[in-house]
């Protein structure tokens, strides 16, 4: 069974599909991408390391656009979120199939030897032989506990904060004083389509700069290429190194896998957003946010840092663009007998995996970001499924096979 039916869940079931595997997948076909992505965003990867992996030629992106007469997307085309989920449905049709749009509330122990007892929300029950966890960053958003203040409850769109994640139309706060906090590419993109929708944005970034990705150069002489070879993460040996080699990075010490998850591919934004944000929206670098209040129907966040241009800052919304946590306990419907059977990566809450993305429960597999502190960054991006879902696939048959 497959938990999740975005690009890590199809790419795994497109395998099992062609290698004769029965299985089921649950979920809403990209849900993500229609629901935690604001309406009007790009992708930042580049259409070559935006590809689904499909067990045979003819599967990816480009494959997609050419098929229905929609033109070729270059390196200096930024992907619009929409043309990806489309694909991600012509995916589906073409190599999973039935995609059953039902969440999963529970995976257990089963009562009876190996194997999983599954509950879907309804009620409705089966055991399943293995299970892949390709539920993304679904419930890993991270709001800091000093916004968190803002809304007793839990952040959202109605409340004084929400994270970025939770919308997918930011032209509700059009005339409305928005804080956005955080300066990677979520921040900076959702701060344009704030200010392009009317709202008076400002930008809350606590690094001394904002970094900018550099336009793309189609043709590279090859003295560039050597210095500096591409990957699907971008230009450099490090991450052409990391991307080559994920099993490799997951041979590394848990310590220095852990520092490469959280210092590879820190908060920057895409160079064709640069335009749209610098010299048009006030980015304020160099401050933090080191606490909040609620003041009649506003926010009032208290500001420190040498980049800070005042002590307080009121707003009518907070929007924390502040990323992911990566932890096995905020997933709700791994059952206390599963989960506390997984073991950790030391110093995370993130599964120690085998080669195959198997964790220390036998049968039950994690795929996506959840799986980066094993193979590294590559892994949080569209350009890990094909490593991940040719080795899920070839590991799980056996043991589907063998009930
Ligand atoms: C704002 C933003 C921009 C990004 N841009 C890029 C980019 O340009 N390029 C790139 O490569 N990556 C990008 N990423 C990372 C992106 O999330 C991953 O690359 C990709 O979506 C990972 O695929 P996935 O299948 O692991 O997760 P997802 O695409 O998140 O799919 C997981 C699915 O599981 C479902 N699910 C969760 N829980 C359950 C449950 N209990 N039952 C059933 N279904 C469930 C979810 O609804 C979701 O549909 C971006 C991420 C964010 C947040």
């Amino acid at each position: 069974m497959i938990v999740g039916a975005g690009p890590y869940g199809l790419s795994v079931a497109a395998h099992l599909r062609a290698a004769g595997v029965p299985y089921r997948i649950f979920g809403e076909v990209m849900g993500s991408w229609r629901h935690a992505m604001a309406t009007g965003m790009f992708l930042k990867s580049t259409p070559a390391a935006t590809d689904l992996s499909a067990p045979e030629p003819g599967g990816r992106l480009a494959d997609f656009r050419l098929l229905h007469g929609e033109p070729e997307l270059t390196e200096l085309t930024p992907i619009p979120c929409d043309v990806f989920v489309r694909y991600g449905l012509w995916f589906q049709k073409r190599y999973v199939g039935d995609v059953e749009p039902a969440r999963v509330a529970a995976v257990d122990r089963a009562a009876a030897g190996d194997g999983f007892a599954v509950r879907l929300d309804g009620g409705r029950e089966f055991t399943a032989a293995a299970v892949v966890l390709a539920t993304g960053l679904s419930g890993l958003a991270h709001v800091p506990g000093e916004l968190r203040r803002l809304a007793p409850g839990a952040p959202g769109p109605r409340t004084l904060v929400s994270h970025s994640s939770h919308h997918t139309d930011l032209s509700r706060y059009g005339g409305r004083r928005v804080a956005v906090v955080g300066g990677g590419q979520s921040a900076l993109e959702s701060a344009a389509l704030l200010h392009e929708a009317g709202a008076e944005v400002r930008v809350l970034v606590r690094e001394r700069r904002v970094l900018w990705g550099s336009e793309p150069e189609l043709v590279r002489p090859w003295t560039q290429r050597i210095a500096r070879p591409a990957s699907p993460l971008g230009t450099g040996w490090a991450l052409a190194a990391v991307c080559r080699a994920p099993g490799g990075v997951r041979r590394l010490p848990a310590a220095a896998r852990l520092l490469l998850f959280r210092r590879a591919l820190g908060p920057s934004g895409g160079w064709w957003l640069r335009d749209r944000v610098e010299g048009v929206v006030p980015v304020h670098t160099a401050c933090r946010v080191t606490g909040a209040e609620v003041v009649g129907d506003t926010a009032r966040l208290r500001v420190t840092g040498p980049g800070a241009h005042c002590d307080t800052l009121e707003a009518d919304h907070v929007l924390a663009a502040t990323g992911y946590r990566l932890d096995l306990d905020a997933l709700p419907f791994l059952r206390p007998a599963v989960r506390d059977a997984v073991a950790c990566v030391p110093g995370s809450k993130a599964p120690e995996l085998s080669s195959a993305f198997e964790s220390s429960v036998p049968g039950l597999y994690f795929t996506g970001s959840l799986a980066a502190p094993m193979f590294g960054p590559m892994m949080r991006f569209v350009a890990g499924t094909e490593y991940a879902a040719t080795r899920i696939a070839r590991h799980t048959a056996p043991r589907v096979a063998a009930r």
